[in-house]
Parts: C-alpha cells; sequence; structure tokens
C-alpha cells in the first residue's frame, strides 16, 4: 500500500507516520526528515538547502522531486511506504503520478488554533529525529530523549516568525492538493484533533 500524508504542518503526520509505519508494514518517507539529515552531514544537499528549511519556505520542486525520486527506487521502498510531507506543490504531484501508484491520501483536520499549539510545544532529538510535544507528548526526564537521554531541541522553523510563513506557504501552494486528490477519489478525510491512537485506528478503518 502507497500511501500520502497530507495537512499543514504541524498535524501529527510524522507521529501518526511512526505508529502506522510498525501496524501497517510500510515505509516511512518524510522528505523533512531526508532534508534534516542532509543538513546534519553537512552533504551538498543540506548546504544547499539549510536556510530554506530555516525560513520556512519550500525547497525548489525539482530538488525535492529528484531526492524523493531516489529513495522510492531502493529495495525497502518495494512493499508500500508512506510519504510524509511530499507531495507540497502541484508540479510534485505531477511528479509522483508518474513514480507511483497512490491507494490512498490521507488528508490530517485540524484548526489553526491546534496547529499553533503543536507547533510551538514540539521538541525533537536531533539524532533520533524522535518527536516530543511538552504538554501533549512530554518525554519522561523533562528536555531529554527518552531512549538516549540526548537534550531535546525546538526546530528552527518551529519558532515564531517560520511557523506563520511555514502556514502561509501552506495555504498558498499545499492545500490545492486537497481538491486535486478529492477529483482523483484518492482522499481520506481524517480529524486529526484526538489521540495519536484514536487518528491512527479512524485511519485504518477508513483505508478498509
Ligand atoms: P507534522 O509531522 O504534521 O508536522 P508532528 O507529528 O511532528 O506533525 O506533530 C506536531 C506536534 O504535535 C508534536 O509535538 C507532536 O508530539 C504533537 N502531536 C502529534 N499528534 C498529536 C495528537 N494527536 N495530539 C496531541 N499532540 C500531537
Ligand atoms: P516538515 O518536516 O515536513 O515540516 O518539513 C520541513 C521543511 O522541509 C519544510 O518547511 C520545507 O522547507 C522542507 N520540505 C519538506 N518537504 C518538502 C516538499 N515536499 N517540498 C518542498 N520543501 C519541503
Amino acid at each position: 500500500m502507497n500511501l500520502v500524508f497530507l495537512g499543514p504542518p504541524g498535524a501529527g503526520k510524522g507521529t501518526i507516520a511512526a505508529l502506522a509505519k510498525e501496524r501497517l508494514s510500510l515505509l516511512h518517507v518524510s522528505t523533512g526528515d531526508l532534508f534534516r539529515s542532509n543538513i546534519k552531514e553537512k552533504t551538498e544537499l543540506g548546504k544547499k538547502v539549510e536556510q530554506i528549511l530555516a525560513s520556512g519556505n519550500l525547497v525548489p520542486d525539482e530538488v525535492t522531486i529528484e531526492m524523493v525520486r531516489e529513495r522510492l527506487k531502493k529495495d525497502d521502498a518495494e512493499n508500500g511506504y508512506i510519504l510524509d510531507g511530499f507531495p507540497r506543490t502541484i508540479a510534485q504531484a505531477d511528479a509522483l503520478k508518474e513514480m507511483a501508484k497512490l491507494d490512498a491520501v490521507v488528508n490530517f483536520v485540524l484548526s489553526k488554533e491546534e496547529i499553533l499549539k503543536r507547533l510551538s510545544g514540539r521538541r525533537v532529538c536531533k539524532s533520533t529525529g524522535r518527536t516530543y510535544h511538552i504538554i501533549f507528548n512530554p518525554p519522561k526526564v523533562e528536555g531529554k530523549d527518552d531512549e538516549t537521554g540526548e537534550d531535546l531541541i525546538q526546530r528552527d522553523d518551529d519558532k515564531e516568525d517560520a511557523i506563520l510563513n511555514r502556514l502561509d506557504v501552506y495555504e498558498k501552494s499545499t492545500a490545492p492538493l486537497i481538491d486535486y486528490y478529492r477529483a482523483a477519489g484518492l482522499l481520506v478525510d481524517i480529524d486529526a484533533s484526538k489521540t495519536p491512537e484514536k487518528v491512527l485506528e479512524e485511519m485504518i478503518a477508513k483505508l478498509g
């Protein structure tokens, strides 16, 4: 099964993908995580995109599409995947149509008020990528990753200016994909305001 997780930043796509990949035995491909690991490893791609991510703007389509094309060619993508954070533009969706056959596009629906609460409280472990929330999903020890004990950080793009920019970018460039995929008969709307376990159950029930 090949799925796309669509929705505004902070809607819980990464959180649900981490649960769903175990339940459904799917590969989790997050374009945000791929860019962040390139930045951490200081690759050419990482250097090219670092400032773009910090500002909350989108990486150019050609760069992003190429990165996803290469990732989906690997053997571990053969048995199905969740694309989390891709596509984010109509051009990316058109390119994806040539690369993959999708089974469904899960649309995470959440109010702007909740999105702001989730993004401003999000904390991550830089090396493992694990995500927490200071109120909704706190680590066992404040400020530390549950497994490695490393310090948790706030992403640069979870600071106020970048959050507001990302929501604008979402409305302008990504929200049009809702109609695009509804017209293709692939869209499955999910109420993302419930607990992660309930969101996962609703999604699995709706996917059949
Ligand atoms: P996205 O991948 O869509 O940007 P994340 O999965 O990183 O979103 O979630 C954003 C923040 O909201 C994180 O801090 C996460 O712990 C928290 N979160 C995710 N899902 C839920 C939920 N169902 N209820 C409450 N908080 C959540
Ligand atoms: P995310 O982790 O999904 O919130 O993505 C973090 C950042 O990575 C975004 O704000 C963009 O700068 C970049 N990014 C992730 N996915 C894409 C994409 N499909 N197209 C362009 N830029 C992306």
